[in-house]
């Protein structure tokens, strides 16, 4: 089932009925998300992700603009009438049911030709807690579960009705780290099994990166750039999707174009065409510079993190914005973390430049 956002806008009234401030939780969203696929809805706290899903469920109505589902306007419709499951962050099982009784509760408010029998309801709810691997604990009671498997409930209470849209709000919040990395992999799994169209809400970056057919930067409303999550973290449309996108994240350090070159300081890093001469916000990922003796971008060497596998280059620069650059390397290159200086070499596809008014990103190419 695709479902289609077509310039979804959502504004709250300003809580204090003097001030005329409203605001704008999201703003002029069109997006059609392919049948079967899961879309991550990714930014930081309050840029809209939860107001956009809300809307997508029915439990808040948009201020102006459309939802369809395949080619059905459910726009007005209910919550109940539109064929979804959700999960949010705190699991809301009912405390005093058990799994069982939990998982088959959505099924016992079926009516009309849709009304099944008790063993039909047993049938479905087994099977749904079979594809979440719960289908053991039927008889206990939510507080004699971990959290991993008080979320694995919830989710298989979302997916007994067989929803044809599933939305999930930020699922894993509520989990240690190890549990969140399972349950993560363990949603995409259920996900690809039964092909439902999935969103799944996060703030998490590298969350949304793993487990998103395709992700949506929102900031303050706006959604920023959609995209696989390889190509918006390769080719990101602004400096805060640059930015919120890696970890580390990205290096970044005020510079300026002048006669083709691009400068840091008084250092020619990098040599573009198809740029005027202005100034800029350069970004460099940390896998995209590498010490060298002849390298082109002197910074002053703070330490040398070895990490097993990789080393991470702890350097400072009078004109970063952040109070270090960081390089991440082989751990098999050596760096003499004595010296008082470190020279990179800079990778151009790691290399960024951004209007620095707009924080729009330059296209140029490298001489
Ligand atoms: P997110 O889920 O990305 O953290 P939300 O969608 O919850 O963000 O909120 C987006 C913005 O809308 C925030 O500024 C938030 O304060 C505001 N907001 C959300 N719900 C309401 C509401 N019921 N009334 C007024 N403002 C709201
Ligand atoms: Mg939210």
């Amino acid at each position: 089932m695709k479902v289609v956002l077509e310039n979804l806008t959502k504004i709250f009234p300003s809580r204090d009925k003097k001030s005329q401030n409203q605001v704008v939780a999201v703003s002029d969203f069109s997006f059609e998300i392919p049948d079967g696929q899961l879309v991550g809805l990714l930014g930081p706290s309050g840029c809209g992700k939860s107001t956009t899903l809300y809307m997508i469920s029915g439990l808040q109505k948009p201020t102006s603009g459309k939802i369809y589902f395949g080619d059905d306007d459910v726009t007005e419709l209910s919550t109940e009438n539109r064929g979804i499951g959700l999960v949010f962050q705190n699991y809301a099982l009912y405390p005093h049911m058990t799994v069982q009784q939990n998982i088959m509760f959505p099924l016992q408010n079926l009516k009309g030709k849709d009304k099944l029998s008790k063993q039909q309801m047993l049938d479905r709810a087994y099977e749904a807690a079979k594809l979440v691997q719960i289908d053991e604990l039927m008889d206990r009671k939510p507080s004699e579960l971990s959290g991993g498997q008080q979320q694995r409930v919830a989710i298989a209470r979302a997916l007994v009705k067989m929803p044809r849209v599933l939305l999930l709000d930020e699922p894993l919040s509520n989990l240690d780290a190890r549990l969140r990395l399972q349950t993560r992999e363990e949603i995409r799994r259920i996900q690809k099994e039964t092909g439902i169209t999935t969103v799944f809400v996060t703030h998490d970056q590298e969350e949304a990166m793993s487990i998103s057919d395709i992700i949506v930067v929102m900031k303050q409303g706006v959604v920023q750039q959609i995209g696989k999550p390889q190509s918006v973290y390769d080719d990101p449309a602004n400096l805060f999707v640059a930015k919120f996108l890696g970890t580390p994240p990205i290096n970044v350090l005020e510079g300026k174009v002048l006669g083709g070159k691009v400068y840091i300081g008084d250092q020619a890093v990098m040599s573009v065409s198809g740029v005027e001469d202005m100034d800029v916000y350069v970004g460099i990922r940390p896998e995209g510079i590498e010490p060298a003796p002849d390298g082109v971008f002197e910074c002053k060497l703070s330490n040398v993190e070895v990490m097993g596998r990789d080393a991470s280059v702890v350097s400072t620069h009078a004109a970063a914005l952040s109070p270090v650059i960081r390089a991440i390397i082989s751990s098999d290159i050596r760096v003499d973390a004595a010296a008082e200086t470190v020279k990179y070499n800079i990778k151009p596809h790691k290399f960024f430049l951004f209007n620095k008014e707009t924080e729009e990103r330059i296209c140029f190419e490298v001489k």
